[in-house]
């Protein structure tokens, strides 16, 4: 895998993000009045949250990189790819969680990055990471910044400084391998530059998690992300074929052939590795032409379980959807409310499910065909193309959702889980029950969301949205919330995380999913590839 990269900084312009919100501030979607009614009357939300602060009335942390540290670090990359300024270190001071734009909004001094590298190859990465080894200053890994799990928060505990390692200038295609459908994409790429790239040959990825539009290719890589297109394409893990890593002991070259029995599979520890062993340069991927044909049907179930069994029932006998994904009761409801697209005047009521196939013209017919056949058998009612139509077309939105509702003074957030079909029910029953009853609590009444985002023949991940009234210290309310509905994530069987991470946040739930001895061989990676532990501390390892 060629380690060239982008050397011309007017050739990396950001996607637009709004610094303390999701996304670009031209998508804003502010919130109907009559929504705002009922949020009011529902949750007792106040619609006033905490004022937005400008960038000039925000206080952020000083740097405190030496300035020595400073001139080394530039010797390495070039004085133009380091910045110590307010406005680069803002940007990559968290991630997106709703913590994260919570902190965002308030007066007390923000922490930050010392300083924000932008290396441009994997010889500078070496050897800023050599460098900051023997200085013993920190090395947070930056992707997109989307991270809703505190991946990127700038921990210094123990070290002189911390320095934001940007990945950005790794934006090639170096590799597409027509004949074996592989690429090796370099980890700096966003989602849609990837994809802009394969599209020129004719190939696609197929990789559209909810934050596409920012989120990176190493980012993907490190936090094991699942797109929605799961169904048909496979997690974000699965399609990896090999990935390079340049480490504080090394370079890691992994991945030789399509599958090996030479041992256990190194690659499996540098993804989901966030950051913590390595910084992830380029990965090879498997890629498949662009789809020629393309269908949508969307369903409705009476109840959840109805439609849980009949997702159950597609992903078992294996009937090829690309998406299928699935809201219960109170998500369908609201999504009714929201907007007129969804199940327009056919549905009343019970759960919606959205399929979408793709392929070849014969081949989406046939999936297509079997699986209504299989929904249809399981208790569906077809609801027609359009409304799974309006889902993708709108399905990268709803985040900016989030930032009206915080504006209103409501509690927004999302939390995610995943387990075999025979324990979804209780799983599902336990979480909403804790969000409720901690929400309650807290002083409020909640609306507590749920959809199946993600089916494998053995199980499914649940995807909780909650929304209540902000009550005091929102960002204590939040933490205490979640801190009831990781316990009962573990105590009901579910994993603290399918697809967000561990990052900071579910750090202290992984000792009871791994256990104990896991819990070692993490750290005696961790020694072996970072004995300094220099990388994005305070972060996976318990
Ligand atoms: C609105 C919203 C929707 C989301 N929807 C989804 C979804 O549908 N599916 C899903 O899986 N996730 C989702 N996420 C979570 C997040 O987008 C994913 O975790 C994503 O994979 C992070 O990629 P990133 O490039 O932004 O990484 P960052 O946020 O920059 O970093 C995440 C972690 O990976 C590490 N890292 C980043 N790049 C590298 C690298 N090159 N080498 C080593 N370590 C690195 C960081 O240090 C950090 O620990 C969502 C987040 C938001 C805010």
């Amino acid at each position: 895998m060629a380690p060239e990269t982008q050397s011309n900084p007017a050739a990396l312009p950001l996607p637009p993000m709004k610094w303390d919100a999701w996304g670009d501030p031209a998508r804003a979607k502010p919130l109907p009045d009559d929504v705002k009614g009922l949020l009011a009357a529902a949750l007792g939300v106040s619609g006033e949250g905490a004022d937005e602060l400008t960038l000039d009335q925000t206080a952020l942390r000083s740097s405190e990189l030496a300035e020595d540290d400073q001139r080394a670090l530039s010797a390495i990359v070039g004085e133009s790819w380091l910045s110590t300024a307010d406005a680069d270190r803002l940007p990559r001071s968290g991630g997106k969680s709703t913590l994260d734009l919570l902190r965002r909004k308030s007066r007390e001094p923000q922490d930050a990055p010392d300083a924000v590298v932008l290396p441009g190859s994997e010889e500078e990465i070496a050897a800023v990471l050599a460098l900051c080894t023997e200085r013993r200053i920190a090395v947070v890994p930056f992707g997109g910044g989307t991270s809703v799990v505190g991946g990127v928060d700038p921990d210094r505990s123990g070290f002189t400084a911390v320095i934001s390692l940007d990945l950005r200038r790794f934006d090639r295609l170096h590799e597409l391998d027509e004949v074996s459908g592989e690429a090796v994409l370099g980890a700096g790429l966003t989602g849609p530059q990837a994809e802009e790239l394969l599209a020129t040959r004719g190939f696609e990825l197929g990789h559209y998690p909810q934050s596409f539009r920012y989120a990176t290719i190493g980012g993907f890589a490190a936090t094991r992300s699942s797109g929605q297109d799961s169904a048909g394409h496979g997690r974000f893990d699965e399609m990896v074929r090999g990935l390079r890593a340049i480490t504080p002991a090394g370079t890691v070259d992994l991945g030789r052939a399509p599958a090996s029995a030479a041992g256990p599979d190194l690659r499996e520890l540098f993804l989901g590795s966030e950051g913590a062993f390595g910084v992830i340069t380029a990965v090879r991927l498997r890629v498949h032409p662009l789809p020629a044909a393309k269908a949508h049907e969307a369903w409705s179930f009476p109840d959840f379980a109805t439609g849980a069994a009949a997702l159950r029932a597609v992903e078992q006998q294996g009937t090829g959807p690309t998406v299928i994904r699935l809201s219960d009761e109170s998500e369908t409801f609201v999504n009714l409310a929201m907007t007129d697209k969804i199940g327009g005047s056919q549905v009343t009521g019970g759960c919606l499910a959205v399929t979408v196939f793709e392929g070849t013209a014969e081949q989406v017919a046939a999936r297509h065909e079997a699986t209504r056949t299989a929904l249809l058998a399981a208790g569906g009612t077809s609801l027609g193309a359009e409304p799974a139509e309006a889902w993708e077309h709108g399905r990268f939105d709803a985040p900016y959702l989030r930032d009206s509702l915080l504006a209103a003074g409501a509690l927004c957030e999302t939390l995610e889980t995943a387990t075999n079909w025979a324990n979804l029910g209780r799983l599902k029953s336990a979480v909403t029950e804790s969000l409720q009853s901690s929400l309650r609590a807290s002083g409020t009444e909640s609306m507590v969301m749920c959809h199946i985002s993600h089916v494998y023949p053995t199980g499914a991940s649940l995807y909780f949205t909650v929304v209540a009234a902000q009550r005091g210290d929102a960002i204590a309310q939040w933490t205490g919330v979640k801190r009831a509905a990781c316990d009962a994530i573990m105590a009901n069987g579910g994993t603290i995380t399918h697809h967000h991470a561990v990052g900071a946040d579910h750090r202290p739930w992984l000792d009871q999913e791994i256990g104990e001895v896991g819990v070692r061989i993490l750290r005696a990676v961790k020694d072996a590839v970072d004995p300094a532990g220099i990388l994005n501390p305070g972060k996976l390892i318990p």
